[in-house]
């Protein structure tokens, strides 16, 4: 077969040769060990927590190594393209912090390796094809679903394997005459890679996270481009990493069953392989066992359920650290202030079974990171989220930033800050008492007479006076907590509680609810001084009246 002959039969127009296309393409001026890689995700529109934690290893691994990440859209598979959805993928991946040094953005290209839409590279993809072609690497097929059918059929009665392989690879040694009548006809073809490899070998490789593994040769004629011709995953994967200079290929561990067709092709192209960073899923915990996160079941696997809950994007992204790398709790420990970026990612810790999701760690950690911000930071986070998500509630903390950020001062700062809230979205549940819109009516505890909490409700506005400190304040509680036969006696009263009829406690949480509506709010002295004597003092009058 003149192999020649068939590649300008298949590809007239391409005049282009591989070496100038390379030309096009120059290594990147990096330092030694500069790692290059990207995020080449499919404009589904849906952006997911996976996507998340593929970035940020792609980013860590870059960025901590002075190399480049580049964002490149996997628009090959037309039918799967949602409008705008590249909007949404940037968009989203901004939001959480990974930034793209070159690749694709909203209304273009930056950087000098594009264009980085795969359906924009046809061409580029087509000289590459012409030469697999001009070698005896690839050829047309031009079977049809029916065909494909029939093949599949005949290989389950056989029991053998599914697939175009071997003697079912009915194109694979076709007379170019067939070849032109098929094309004279008009009739649709894939190009098809050629494979020489048997499943009888097997071979040594080494991923970055799953470790020195054994791989079965690919022999199957997979498909390099499709009928219009658009490449497949497959031959893109190879012709982009290739040109762009990917060091790295970070992605998903579902592509590890066709690794051994990438690996092949690569050395088919005649192209160095990058190294591969194959990740586990994320997991979680369902009853005993674990599964999969997934779309249908798992509100938690889309990112835009963070933003709606309001977990700061610091949170987030401090939370996928933990999960992907075993040390980092150790090491933030050690380094409670350090950015996140201090610390050495290394995908050689990544669990190769895939790193396990639990809401309840993220909530922690996140309430942890709150708790660190300064009143500041929460006010202006809380207040973007708060203008998205509850615009009412946003216009009150909009309309007083002094008032919203004494709030949020409060137990701030300390070597103990408050943990208060793991989300935006609990703020208001938390704070919402200091608005007057927002108060509820106490409930009291009904074991207590209300005559009671009335009188000492009265006897703590006649002594109230604004300008004590926290410890006079609580001295003028504890002198109408044995005023009215309550104890001040912790200990005694939980040797013997059927002695005393209440506490100081109790007393504390009768103005505590008077004031806030809640029986447990922040430090009650600190809370009235921000709302201030008259209001306070307004607040338990009107209590006082419903008793
Ligand atoms: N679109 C592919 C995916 O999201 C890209 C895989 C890759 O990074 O090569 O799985």
């Amino acid at each position: 077969m003149d192999y020649q002959a068939l590649a300008d039969l298949l590809f007239p127009n391409v005049t282009e040769t591989c070496e100038e296309v390379e030309a096009r393409f120059p290594a990147r001026n990096l330092p030694e060990g500069a790692v290059v890689s990207r995020m080449a995700p499919s404009p589904t529109g849906f952006v997911h927590l996976g996507n998340l934690v593929q970035g940020t290893i792609s980013e860590r691994m870059t960025h901590q190594s002075g190399g480049v990440l580049f964002l490149r859209v996997e628009d090959t598979d037309a039918k799967r393209e949602v409008p705008g959805a590249v909007e949404v993928l940037i968009n989203t991946l901004k939001h959480y912090g990974i930034i793209f040094d070159e690749g694709a953005t909203i209304d273009g290209d930056n950087g000098n390796y594009g264009p980085y839409r795969q359906r924009q590279r046809a061409s580029i993809y087509h000289v590459f094809a012409k030469k697999l072609v001009s070698e005896g690497q690839a050829y047309p097929c031009f079977c049809t679903e029916d065909e494909l059918t029939a093949m599949r059929e005949k290989q389950e009665a056989a029991k053998v394997n599914f697939g175009y392989y071997g003697e079912f690879a009915a194109w694979r040694d076709r007379p170019i005459e067939d070849i032109k009548a098929q094309l004279d006809a008009g009739n649709p073809w894939v190009l098809r890679f050629r494979s020489t490899g048997s499943i009888e070998n097997q071979f040594k490789f080494d991923d970055l996270v799953k470790g020195k593994l054994t791989i079965t040769e690919n022999d199957i004629d997979h498909v390099l481009l499709k009928s219009d011709g658009i490449p497949t995953y497959h031959f893109a994967h190879a012709v982009d990493d290739h040109l762009m200079h990917t060091t790295h290929v970070v992605r998903g561990d579902e592509w590890m069953a066709t690794l051994p067709f990438h690996i092949q092709l690569f050395n088919a192209l005649g192209f160095k392989l990058p190294k591969y960073v194959h990740i586990g899923p994320l997991m979680k915990m369902d009853g005993n066992s674990k599964r999969k996160l997934s779309k249908r079941k798992d509100p938690e696997l889309a990112l835009t359920y963070y933003k709606a809950e309001g977990f700061p994007i610091a949170a987030v992204r401090e939370y996928i650290m933990t999960i992907l790398n075993s040390n980092f709790e150790d090491w933030r420990r050690a380094n409670p202030d350090a950015s996140l970026d201090a610390f050495q990612f290394s995908p050689k810790k990544l669990n190769p079974a895939g790193s396990l999701f639990d809401y309840a760690k993220l909530t922690d950690v996140s309430k942890n990171v709150i708790s660190k911000m300064d009143a500041e930071t929460v006010y202006a986070l809380l207040l973007e989220w708060a203008q998205e998500f509850d615009p009412e509630f946003g216009g009150k903390l909009a309309a007083d930033k002094g008032y919203a950020v004494a709030i949020l001062a409060i137990g701030r700062g300390g070597k103990k800050p408050r943990k208060d809230m793991s989300t935006w979205k609990e703020a208001k549940p938390y704070m919402g008492f200091f608005y007057d819109e927002y108060l509820e009516a106490p409930v009291f505890d009904e074991k207590f007479d209300k005559a009671v909490i009335k009188t000492v409700l009265g006897k703590f506005v006649a002594t109230y006076d604004a300008a004590d400190d926290s410890a006079a304040w609580f001295d003028k509680v504890k002198a109408i907590t044995t005023d009215i036969g309550f104890t001040t006696d912790m200990k005694a009263y939980k040797a013997d509680p059927a002695a005393f009829p209440g506490t100081v406690a109790d007393v504390s949480t009768f103005i505590r609810q008077a004031v806030t509506g809640k029986t447990n709010a922040p430090d009650l002295h600190t809370v009235m001084q921000i709302l201030g004597k008259e209001r306070s003092l307004e607040r338990i009058a009107k209590v006082i009246a419903t008793l």
